[in-house]
């Protein structure tokens, strides 16, 4: 297959590609939000994209870089959030068949969303696991490509945000990144060491599916049960093409709860005018708890976080608005 390898000139040639489709996304100060922070703090904003989330760059970039075979047979993948949706855009885009595997309990707003983009949607399965065993099924028995979440086109495509982001603020101080694959982070590392050595960045994931934070701290690939409400977030393994980059080149890790990345995304729209999804939220809540605890108050330059998604689900648009009309 013709993957670039996972480097910076990977990223700047990436970067081509997805900038012919896709508009660079704005970095943007929101007064209220430093208020509420207590320090100023950037939000790179991504859910402004098609389809909602940061992921759609992986997507356009993993379209343009399609195998003859993949372009023959097609794509077949399982997820039921922004994943899903990315695929399906890149395949329209590249014109190539899509079919996204999604357990039976996948909302309907899930299906129909990639119905939109004209995939195949194939309902089997109680769990994730059990989507992604028969997709790879699948996949054997039609010739189509199973695309991985963490496949090297997808996080290329990723890192393009971290070369606009470091473009926008090239004095960056720390940038908190959502971990969930760890697709994001590793590009923003990539990126980072090549434009801005001097920043920190530091990943972010729920305590409620903490197995990329647990791969990072023992240096090999863990599991843990993820019972996060923040579905972009709901992993259960280290991934190690991702947790490779991350072990040497990520700052820190921290986790952060539930409760705290409602209340992030609370503030997300009550001082920020932006409808976020869970793990859209989690690297404010990363921040707010790093500003909380203090750390790096006296701060060698700007902090900035990633609005990764704006697809939030029924249950996080209702707690959304029982949160902020009991406030
Ligand atoms: C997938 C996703 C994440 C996590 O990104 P990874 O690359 O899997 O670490 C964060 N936020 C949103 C909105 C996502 O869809």
């Amino acid at each position: 297959m013709p993957h670039s390898d996972l480097t910076f000139d990977g990223v700047l040639a990436a970067a081509e590609i997805v900038g012919r489709e896709l508009p660079a996304t704005p970095l943007q100060a929101h007064p209220l939000l430093d208020r509420a922070l207590g320090r100023p703090v950037l939000v790179k904003h991504e859910n402004v994209l098609p389809t909602g989330a940061f992921k759609v760059r992986g997507g356009v970039h993993l379209a343009a870089r399609l195998s003859d075979a993949e372009r023959t047979h097609g794509l077949v993948t399982c997820s039921t959030g922004n994943h899903a949706q990315s695929v399906a855009y890149g395949a329209r885009l590249a014109g190539v068949r899509a079919t996204i595997v999604m357990p039976e309990s996948a909302p309907a707003t899930k299906r129909d969303a990639v119905r939109a983009l004209d995939a195949d949607v194939v309902l089997v399965g109680a769990s994730l696991g059990e989507a992604a065993e028969h997709a790879r099924a699948l996949a054997a028995e039609t010739g189509a490509s199973f695309i991985c979440p963490t496949d090297e086109r997808i996080v290329l495509g990723h890192a393009t945000a971290y070369l606009e982001l470091f473009g926008q603020a090239p004095d960056l101080g720390t940038l908190f990144v959502p971990i969930g694959s760890g697709t994001g982070a590793a590009g923003a590392c990539l990126v980072r060491d090549a434009l801005a050595p001097g920043c920190r960045v530091v990943g972010v994931q729920s305590e409620a599916a903490p197995a990329g934070w647990r791969s990072w701290r023992a240096g090999t690939i863990e599991t843990a049960p993820a019972t996060t409400r923040a579905a972009g977030l709901a992993t259960t393994t280290g991934y190690p093409r991702t947790q490779e980059i991350l072990r040497d080149r990520l700052d820190d890790f921290v986790l952060v709860d539930d409760d705290a990345i409602d209340a992030a995304a609370r503030l997300l729209a009550t001082c920020a005018h932006t409808l976020a999804e869970g793990a859209g939220a989690a690297s404010l809540a990363g921040a707010a708890a790093a500003a909380a605890a203090g750390v790096d108050a006296a701060g060698t330059g700007p902090i900035a976080v990633v609005c990764t998604g704006a697809n939030a689900s029924a249950d996080e648009i209702a707690r959304l608005a029982g949160s902020v009309a009991a406030a």
